[in-house]
């Protein structure tokens, strides 16, 4: 790690001021590109997580009672700062995450998509009447907002998963409380700043830095009600639980081992590229990143593996804010952290002990001028076995396994057996192998010739089974149902004449 004598020291922001935390803690913030520390980061301990959700508490009542037309208001301004700044916010995130920039950008495009969705909240919070459901009853569906949201980040997209919950949530009338990710905690720091000049009422949004201690405290904390979380399954599993038990409501969106299909109809002329932007990009670090290729039938066998890892090894491997990769989005950066590097670096290996064929070896890369930097380049493994150690585990690095099947049924039945449902593609120019393959896999997010089936804003996001732990998904209108409670009212009005003569 290259050392600074005085890294910068992150602040929370809690009603509407930058506060410095009363942690004892601190993390460095690490350029995973070179090892040079940004920043340090406090972990916020119990008091300041109390501090933030007695802000939120406080502006709680006020701004629920705001029309929502005006609290779409500093929600609109949020999107046309986001848009005036999007160059620095998009290098802020290669800087600290690693990502290369055409990668950082298309996180910001999706994160003010989601910010444009929420300013339909007018429309987007409607509930329904029916009139006459009984004999002079009318029935009616209110959405009301409900308090106090939690969120916790991964590292991941530290702009893009925040903004699946936050504009959302205060547009719909709730206050909020951001715990991002103690490994990107800069970018949100850049984005508040912004937040600031929106016009938001002090208390309705509030950013808290911190690890699990921060979480926890979010978590358990009884005066906020509800959490959405996204982060690792064990994690994600333990935030499900802990809101079910002190009764809060809860989305927690977890891991993922996304497969790849490819028939023996496939265009692999344009698939092996495809193949390589869903495997490669953000180093593998996409929640929606494949990281297994199932080949169906011996010959598609054979051409991927020749094809995809020729490809692979001709990827550009290097710093993402060098100025040759500026506009390369396949060039692959570095992992965040040395322990990623170490952990990524020994489950390569226990693929080859459990007999895989190591195909492209990406240990051991070296980017001259990046001493400090955690890089692993393209790495490609065959004849892996479904049930093996890398074909159960979320790498999340850029590490690809081929697994061959003999028919679509088995390659379906292989990723239904996995613990992970979180998105799959499948590549075939066969109408009816992909709808079976739509309807039959078991992952909540399918790609047809598409090898990121990540939705746009406008339609939910999440996946399936031990990839998420509820029942809402992220984004779009399907989030505004997490974030109010609905109220049903049945009504009816005796005529007048009861009361007397009408006047
Ligand atoms: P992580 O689970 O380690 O951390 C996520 C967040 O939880 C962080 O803010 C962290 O501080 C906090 N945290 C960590 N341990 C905790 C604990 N014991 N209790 C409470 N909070 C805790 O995940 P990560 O490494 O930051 O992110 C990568 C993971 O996120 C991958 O598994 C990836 O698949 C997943 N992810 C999923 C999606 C999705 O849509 N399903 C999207 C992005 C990332």
């Amino acid at each position: 790690m290259v050392e600074t004598n005085n890294p910068r020291l992150l602040q929370n922001h809690i009603d509407g001021r930058w506060i410095t935390p009363t942690a004892a803690d601190f993390l460095d913030v690490q350029n995973p590109s070179d090892g040079r520390v940004l920043a340090s980061v406090p972990l916020s301990c119990q008091a300041d997580v109390d501090q933030a959700v007695a802000a939120a508490r406080g502006a709680f009542r006020a701004w629920s009672r705001t029309p929502v037309a005006e609290r779409c208001g500093p929600v609109r301004k949020l999107a046309e700062l986001l848009r005036e700044n999007f160059e620095d916010l998009a290098r802020q995130i290669t800087e600290e995450m690693g990502k290369s920039l055409p990668d950082a950008r298309a996180e910001m495009k999706r994160a003010i998509e989601n910010v444009d969705v929420a300013c339909g909240m007018p429309t987007l919070m409607q509930g329904e009447n029916i009139t006459n459901c009984a004999s002079d009853i009318d029935g009616e569906v209110l959405r009301l907002p409900i308090g106090v949201f939690g969120m916790i980040a991964p590292f991941n997209f530290p702009a893009m998963v925040p903004f699946w919950f936050l504009p959302y949530a205060v547009a719909s009338g709730n206050t909020f409380v951001l715990k991002c990710s103690e490994q990107v905690p800069l970018t949100m720091q850049a984005h508040f700043r912004l937040i600031e000049k929106c016009g938001f009422p002090p208390g309705v949004v509030n950013l808290v830095n911190g690890d699990k201690v921060a979480s926890q405290s979010l978590v358990e904390h009884p005066d906020v009600d509800g959490i959405s979380f996204v982060g690792s399954s064990p994690v994600a599993r333990q935030i499900a639980e802990a809101c079910a038990r002190t009764g809060k409501r809860c989305q927690a969106l977890g891991s993922a081992k996304n497969y790849l299909v490819v028939m023996p109809d496939a265009k692999l002329d344009r698939v092996v590229q495809n193949m390589l932007t869903s495997c490669l990009g953000c180093a593998g670090q996409r929640c929606m990143a494949a990281s297994a290729i199932a080949c169906v039938g011996d010959e598609t066998y054979q051409q991927v593996c020749e094809q995809f890892t020729a490809a692979a090894k001709s990827t550009s491997v290097g710093n993402p804010l060098d100025a040759r990769f500026e506009h390369d989005d396949l060039a692959v950066g570095p992992v965040i952290s040395n322990d990623a590097k170490r952990r990524i670096e020994n489950l390569i290996q226990v693929g080859v002990d459990e007999g895989a064929t190591l195909l492209l070896d990406g240990r051991g890369t070296e980017i001259p001028g990046c001493d400090g930097g955690h890089y692993i380049g393209p790495t490609v493994l065959a004849n892996v076995q479904s049930g093996s150690t890398l074909e159960r585990t979320e790498i999340f690095g850029p590490v690809v396994i081929i697994l061959k099947f003999d028919s679509l049924d088995e390659a379906i039945a292989a990723i239904n057996q996995h613990e992970y449902g979180n998105g799959a593609s499948i590549y075939t120019q066969s109408g009816y192998w992909a709808r079976r393959f739509k309807t039959e896999t078991l992952a909540g997010m399918i790609g047809i010739n598409v090898g990121i089936p990540a939705p746009v804003a406008y339609l939910p996001f999440g996946g399936m089974r031990g990839s998420i732990f509820a029942d809402i998904k992220g984004q779009s209108k399907e989030v505004v149902r997490f974030f109010t409670e609905s109220k049903i009212v049945t009504e009816r009005y005796w005529p007048e004449d009861d009361l007397g003569p009408r006047a």
